[in-house]
């Protein structure tokens, strides 16, 4: 009998928050791989909060969700069925086929991945794009050096926790925010210096203020909002912000107003440098160089948060909003 799966479709784009009404679960008979094409049954699925932009129907650096259709996104799996030539029955492979349980597609529409050293779902999180972020964050646009201090924002999620600890690895000193006392321990545990619970402050320039009375040279910026005005209160002369992503407005309906302390901009002479990390792949080599030296000295812990089955898709991507991971948030099939 045909393999079947399960996926997600959006139904609607949205403005404000996501609700469940916005999915529907739907299943799916799947074709018998044609020449060329390969079945892969998922393993896992990332749910990333750039995935907010795409159902807001409105076209960024990134075309918008289709209707009606699955959601696009990555996942990684383990083939079934192959007529490509180089996959073969249990060989892994990452996609951004998104959130379904199996899919029959191009062989070329997929990567093989070497899984002899780390498991499937790390090429989603600290090997993957994610990890990738946090060090071009780090790298290219803060260019931190050791000894310097570095601020991450949304540290206990999966680009701050990646990021802590790779700057950690180059000598920095890091000061984390986080929500919670239990997301401030765990920052900790993967060597932030100073932890912040910022939902504990109304004043967070003063929290930072406290921990580091001289200012910091940089910050990395995941949240906006307060954060974003906090990090123009507390950088340095000359300091230096990454703009990654700035996750506190990404589900305002409204746009909200901008901060007055933007002259700082001028004032400290700021740099501030925004990316998309798509735009900075031919890092790779230098990043799986010093990830695997790292990892190999025992310097990194990758921690993941995990909902079960496909259905928990949605679930899980709106909890990216209300903080309900620690490190990468995924859903295993
Ligand atoms: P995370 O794992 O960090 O998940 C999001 C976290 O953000 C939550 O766990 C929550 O942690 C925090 N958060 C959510 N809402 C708020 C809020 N209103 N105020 C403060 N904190 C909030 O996701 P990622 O690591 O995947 O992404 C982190 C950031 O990096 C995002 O802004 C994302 O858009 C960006 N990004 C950018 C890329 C690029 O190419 N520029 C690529 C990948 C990600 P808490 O409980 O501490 O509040």
């Amino acid at each position: 009998s045909p393999m079947k799966s399960r996926e997600i479709h959006l139904n609607a784009y949205l403005k404000g928050a996501p609700k469940t009404e916005n999915y529907s679960l739907v299943e799916t008979e799947l074709p018998a791989p044609a020449e060329g094409q390969v079945t892969v049954r998922n393993l896992y699925i990332s749910v990333d909060p750039y995935m907010r932009g795409r159902m807001s129907g409105i076209k960024t650096y990134i075309d918008p969700f289709k209707l009606g259709a699955v959601m696009e996104g990555g996942a990684v799996g383990e083939v079934v069925e192959s007529r490509f030539e180089g996959l073969k029955p249990g060989d892994h492979v990452m996609s951004m086929l998104g959130w379904r349980e199996a899919y029959t597609a191009s062989g070329k529409a997929v990567q093989k991945i070497d899984t002899r050293l780390l498991p499937p779902q790390a090429f989603l999180g600290i090997a993957g794009l994610t990890g990738l972020t946090a060090y071009v964050g780090i790298k290219r646009c803060l260019d931190l050096q050791p000894g310097e201090t570095m601020w991450m924002s949304a540290g206990a999620g999966a680009v701050g926790s990646a990021g802590i600890q790779f700057a950690k690895a180059m000598g920095a000193n890091v000061i984390a925010t986080a929500g919670g006392a239990e997301k401030c321990e765990y920052v900790k545990s993967i060597g932030a210096d100073h932890a912040i619970d910022y939902k504990a402050t109304d004043d967070l320039t003063a929290a930072i203020r406290a921990v580091a009375p001289q200012g910091v040279e940089t910050y990395f910026e995941n949240v906006g909002g307060t954060h974003f005005t906090a990090a123009l209160n507390t950088l340095k002369q000359y300091g230096r912000m990454a703009a990654c992503g700035m996750i506190q407005r990404y589900n305002d309906a409204e746009p909200a107003m901008i901060p007055d302390n933007l002259t700082f901009i001028v004032g400290k002479s700021l740099r501030i440098q925004g990316f998309i990390v798509s735009d900075h792949l031919n890092i790779q080599p230098e990043f799986i160089k010093d990830l695997s030296t790292w990892m190999m000295a025992g310097k990194i812990t990758p921690a993941e948060t995990i909902l079960e089955g496909i259905e928990k898709a949605p679930e899980a991507f709106t909890g990216l909003f209300s903080g309900l991971n620690k490190g990468k948030m995924l859903v295993k099939i």
